[in-house]
């Protein structure tokens, strides 16, 4: 039977009434009490701020003090034992009072002879018995929800100068600041993008640790859920001149149950590290699905790698684990990856397991469990996503592209794009040395991709430069700055396109398809009027118009000429952008501006730069007189259209 035993404290200072007291505990079944008795106010406060008692049974008149007293002072030190104070005679005036000072309840020693008392005692046992698992779930909570915020608190506090960190260094290696410390400044990047990989790392064990990590399952698609991490790790591993291959059983599930996320992290982890530990070959993704076998489904990932050592395996899935070997010193990595993807891959009834040999690859295979009510009908995976399928169904180009960048990964990844079209790949680290490079009789690029922020000569110089020397094939750069209007002063420094960072391997080979093309006509037409290509010159149109719609227009014409255009849409900005190229071999001037006179503004160009040709396109007629007064070849009368566009550049 259940005993139920618990510390009762007495404060009585007549000792009749404690004997008698402690008789009729003692006299209550199923109980055991440990008493302890004191007979004045300080013992008894003394006891009660220990709070190790289940009850106080307290007799209201104490010496000096009265049971309301004792009560109060006994809160005030912070005492919650439960209090039945005891008194000589009923006084329902007493009992209220004590009720509303927070006692337990109020008996008449008469009546502790009877059932009354046994119940309040019960009443208040189970009472402090409720509180004592309150006080502790309470504390529990407190204690995890304290880690909780410790742990949020840092990731936080850790995140924000992370973000700052990060974000700066970007602003500066994008910016023209960078100058000559974009090395430093991309090691800073590069090890802050890894310090917070870290963090992560480190929330997501400690989640783990503390039970806390909560999985999301979901249906997920196995197409396109692979086709997604395929894509995805491409660029890395032909960064590393890595094939990504991929595998798939005949038929698999098309969809399993499982966290999408966490999922799509354990496999990008392995690929990563397949990619990290591989120097030549191939790194694979295959998903394994035998339907004698429905049960389980799994994934592998091989490399042709550095391998591991047999003794070593199962020391990597230990937490800050990496197998010392000197030549991987320079790979990024905690030790934290495979600790936590074995934790995740087995919060989802799953497991990993890894083979691997020393010196030729590693195989490691996540094997999820399928429950029979969750099965979904079998079909061939149809991976259409993937990158390096993608890339093969680029149409090969043909071609010699000089590519300029002074950082080494960029420049190798644009290289593995272009060389990925088909095309015939050179390298130059910065403006000078491009210039060097074109400049060689035997060159003959067709084509040249170049960054604008380099150090001893940017973009911008280089290619005024590059124009200057009558080069005249396409020349698309590569920026970051997104900022309005840059593809504009781009442009008018004689770029052909601008294409933003981060590169998208589409639209760069758009970029240079479209490019490519448009040089081989003007090349085919060139031949055909037997001229020698070099004293062609492109026609670059400057067109200076305040009406954004008109000017929009007026490019769209000349674009369809196969005529590239930049707008100007004031007086001062043609200036400034005049001044800062002279690639335009034509300017159409608007007569009235909203900050100046399109004839003086003609005066005024053509007191620096004699190159271009001036054409003032107006509403009204203008005499031959005043357009040699003003240094102009001709005049458009507007509206403008395609054939006097034509008459004037065919
Ligand atoms: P990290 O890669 O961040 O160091 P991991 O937990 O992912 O941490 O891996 C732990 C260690 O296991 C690595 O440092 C490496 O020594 C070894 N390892 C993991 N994957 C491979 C692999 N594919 N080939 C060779 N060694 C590996």
């Amino acid at each position: 039977m259940d005993v139920k035993s618990a510390r009762i404290l007495i404060v009585e200072d007549d000792e009749d009434d404690y004997i008698l007291t402690q008789d009729q505990l003692e006299k209550l079944d199923r109980h055991h009490f440990e008493i302890d008795w004191v007979t004045n106010l300080n013992d008894a406060l003394d006891q009660l701020q220990k709070n190790v008692h289940e009850i106080c049974l307290l007799d209201y008149h104490l010496g000096a003090y009265t049971g309301i007293d004792v009560l109060e002072k006994a809160q005030a030190l912070g005492s919650h034992v439960p209090i039945i104070m005891l008194t000589g005679q009923s006084d329902d005036d007493l009992d209220r009072l004590a009720l509303k000072a927070g006692a337990a309840d109020f008996l008449v020693k008469g009546d502790i002879t009877n059932a009354r008392f046994t119940r309040a005692i019960r009443y208040a046992i189970s009472r402090a018995e409720i509180e004592k698992a309150r006080q502790q779930s309470l504390n529990a909570e407190i204690e995890s929800r304290s880690k909780d915020r410790f742990i949020a608190h840092l990731s936080h506090e850790l995140r924000t100068p992370l973000t700052s960190i990060l974000g700066y260094t970007e602003l500066l290696l994008n910016g023209d600041k960078a100058n000559d410390a974009s090395k430093e400044l991309s090691t800073i990047l590069n090890n802050g993008q890894h310090l917070l990989n870290l963090l992560n790392d480190i929330l997501d064990l400690s989640k783990i640790a503390a039970g806390k990590l909560q999985l999301k399952p979901a249906n997920i698609k196995l197409n396109s859920f692979v086709g997604d991490i395929l894509t995805l790790m491409q660029m890395p591993a032909s960064e590393k001149g890595l094939a990504l291959k991929f595998y798939a059983s005949a038929l698999v599930p098309e969809s399993i149950y499982a966290d999408p996320t966490r999922l799509r992290q354990v496999i990008i982890n392995l690929l990563f590290n397949g990619i990290k530990f591989t120097d030549f070959g191939e790194v694979s993704l295959c998903v394994d699905f035998d339907p004698a076998q429905p049960e389980h489904i799994r994934f592998k990932v091989c490399d042709t790698g550095i391998g591991i050592a047999e003794s070593q395996i199962d020391v990597i899935f230990i937490p800050f684990q990496q197998l010392e070997d000197v030549t991987l010193k320079k790979e990024q990595g905690a030790g934290l990856g495979l600790a936590i993807a074995t934790e995740l891959v087995r919060r989802m009834d799953g497991v990993i397991s890894v083979e691997s040999k020393l010196g030729e690859g590693s195989e490691f295979t996540v094997s999820l469990k399928l429950p029979i009510e969750l099965r979904s009908p079998l079909e061939p995976l149809d991976v259409k996503v993937s990158d390096s399928q993608r890339i093969e169904k680029y149409p090969q180009l043909t071609g010699k592209v000089l590519i300029v960048d002074d950082l080494s990964d960029i420049r190798q990844l644009v290289g593995e794009m272009c060389r990925a079209f088909g095309l015939d790949v050179r390298f130059a680290a910065d403006g000078s040395q491009a210039i060097k490079a074109i400049e060689e009789p035997e060159s003959d690029f067709d084509l040249v991709v170049m960054d604008i922020h380099m150090p001893v000569m940017d973009g911008r110089k280089a290619i005024v430069k590059i124009r200057e020397l009558g080069y005249c094939k396409p020349v698309l750069a590569l920026t970051a700055a997104n900022m309005k209007g840059v593809d504009l002063e781009l442009k008018s420094l004689g770029f052909d396109s601008v294409i933003g960072k981060p590169i998208d391997r589409n639209v760069l080979f758009q970029s240079i398809a479209d490019h490519l093309k448009s040089t081989k006509t003007d090349w085919e037409s060139e031949n055909h009027q037997n001229k020698a290509p070099e004293n062609i010159q492109q026609p670059r149109v400057l067109v200076v118009e305040d009406d954004i719609d008109a000017a929009e227009l007026i490019v769209l014409l000349l674009e369809s000429l196969g005529i590239t255009a930049v707008i100007a849409n004031s007086y001062q900005s043609c200036l400034s952008l005049v001044r800062q190229s002279k690639q335009f071999t034509h300017i159409l001037l608007d007569k009235n501006l909203p900050d100046g006179n399109g004839l003086s503004l003609a005066t005024e160009i053509g007191q620096f730069q004699s190159n271009s040709e001036l054409i003032i396109v107006s509403g009204e007629e203008i005499t031959n007189d005043e357009l040699k007064h003003y240094g102009i070849k001709s005049a458009l009368l507007k509206p403008i259209n395609l054939q006097q566009l034509q008459n004037l550049f065919g």
